[in-house]
């Protein structure tokens, strides 16, 4: 029997969180988990405690502090820890070799810099820390030896359609940037759904409820993504998070509608070929892609069926019906602190949209009104990058509960 490996899976009560476990389940004799967090669902993490039996679990630790005292029975031998600090010792556990960063927003910025900084092989669906800081990422890889491997579908798509080489500057932080042009890659295009609204008008779209938000017509996926996904800021974020992660310039990187989403992204060479990845639209696939590379396991995930699905179609992205990406081709344009005021002024507006506390077509606004007060700075360090966003979130709270037209 090969040895197993070492697996946390930060955000496992997610949506990434459970299609992880699901392909780990099929890999039990490759793969031991050693870690899990979830964070206040404790009636979702208990089960997997059980079944999984991991050495660590972290929680939100109010959400423990209120459940029955066996809670801790699930975790035999193993050791509960609370907060930040117990999201970022999961990460890097000493038997730990890779860990699936999928918590979702900046609350995953110190977990996912911590497992680099450690030296781990990091399955980064995570993408506001790459938004936020995606240099000091790179360079703590550098620094620390440890392997970037992405797994938002896209970033995964143009990764498995690199050649060798540029793969190992992805992985090892170095980043494609320098080059790219002696490979012949001279573009890359991330495709996009087009969301639940891609088909609404302006007027109806300024109006959509919660619900209507959350009700992705291709991809299951947790709360804030999906609205991300409804306004575009997901691919605006994953635009930015393309830059940071491959070192490209917000020039280099087309954005294309795809309904169908079954091309996850395509890599454009000075040739004139164009070389994409396909595959049904289910996150299993690249979790699967990254947990094996360089080699290639089952995910549990049938091939595609190119005859059933009959057509691919291909559209420009509306940028007056979808500002929130415009806004974010700003971001990525003048770099600096401002992707992370973008980043932090959307989660808090995505907030207050869950909570009815303003309209869908208010997120954009937020985040343009924070864009205009945000003076850039240098993103020097952690802490300057936890304390931006922190003044960032403060300002647009503040601009929310005064009201938006005042
Ligand atoms: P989700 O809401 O389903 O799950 C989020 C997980 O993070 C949960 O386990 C939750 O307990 C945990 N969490 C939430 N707040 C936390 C906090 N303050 N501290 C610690 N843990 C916390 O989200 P998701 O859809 O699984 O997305 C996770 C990340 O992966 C996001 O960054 C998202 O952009 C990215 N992503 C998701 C998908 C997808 O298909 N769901 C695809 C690509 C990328
Ligand atoms: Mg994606």
């Amino acid at each position: 029997m090969t040895e197993q490996s070492g697996v946390a899976v930060l955000g496992a009560t997610g949506s990434i969180g459970s299609s992880a476990l699901d392909v780990l389940r099929l890999h039990r004799d490759r793969y031991k988990v050693v870690g899990l967090t979830g964070w206040k669902r404790m009636a979702a993490l208990k089960p997997l405690m059980r079944e999984f039996v991991p050495a660590q679990i972290a929680a939100e630790p109010e959400s423990v502090s209120v459940i029955d005292t066996n809670f801790l029975e699930g975790c035999e031998g193993g050791c509960y820890l609370g907060g930040e600090e117990g999201l970022v010792a999961v990460a890097t556990h000493p038997d730990v070799d890779t860990v699936i960063a999928g918590v979702s927003g900046a609350a995953g910025l110190q977990s996912t810099l911590a497992a680099v900084e450690a030296g781990k092989r990091v399955l980064i669906a995570n993408k506001e820390p790459l938004v936020m800081c995606g240099q000091l990422v790179r360079n703590a890889a550098s620094v620390s030896g440890a392997c970037l491997m992405p797994i938002d579908s896209e970033h995964n798509a143009i990764f498995q359609c690199l050649p060798l080489n540029l793969q190992q500057d992805v992985t090892s932080g170095r980043g494609i940037g320098s080059r790219s042009a002696g490979a012949g890659v001279s573009r890359i295009t991330l495709t996009a759904s087009g969301g639940p609204f891609l088909r609404t008008s302006a007027a109806a779209i300024s109006d959509a409820t919660p619900a209507q938000a959350l009700a992705h017509p291709t991809w299951n996926m947790g709360p804030k993504i999906s609205v991300d996904s409804a306004t575009l800021m997901n691919k605006g974020l994953e635009l930015i998070e393309a830059c940071s992660l491959f070192g490209l310039d917000e020039s280099q990187i087309d954005i294309i509608i795809h309904p169908q989403s079954v091309l996850h992204s395509m890599v454009g060479f000075n040739d004139g070929s164009l070389i994409g990845q396909m595959g049904n639209p289910d996150m299993r696939i690249p979790i699967s892609y990254g947990l094996s590379y360089p080699e290639r396991t089952t995910s549990g995930i049938e091939r595609l069926n190119l005859a059933e699905i009959g057509v691919l179609e291909f559209e420009q992205p509306d940028l007056e019906r979808f500002p929130s990406l415009v806004l974010a081709r700003e971001a990525a344009k003048t770099g600096r602190s401002v992707p992370i005021a973008l980043n932090a002024a959307n989660e808090i507006a995505v907030e207050a949209f869950l909570d009815r506390r303003i309209s869908f077509c208010e997120i954009p606004q937020v985040v343009d009104w924070i864009l205009q007060k945000h003076e850039p700075s240098e993103v020097s360090d952690l802490e300057h990058v936890v304390d931006t966003d922190l003044e960032v979130r403060a300002m647009a709270s503040e601009m929310i509960q005064r009201g938006l037209s005042s």
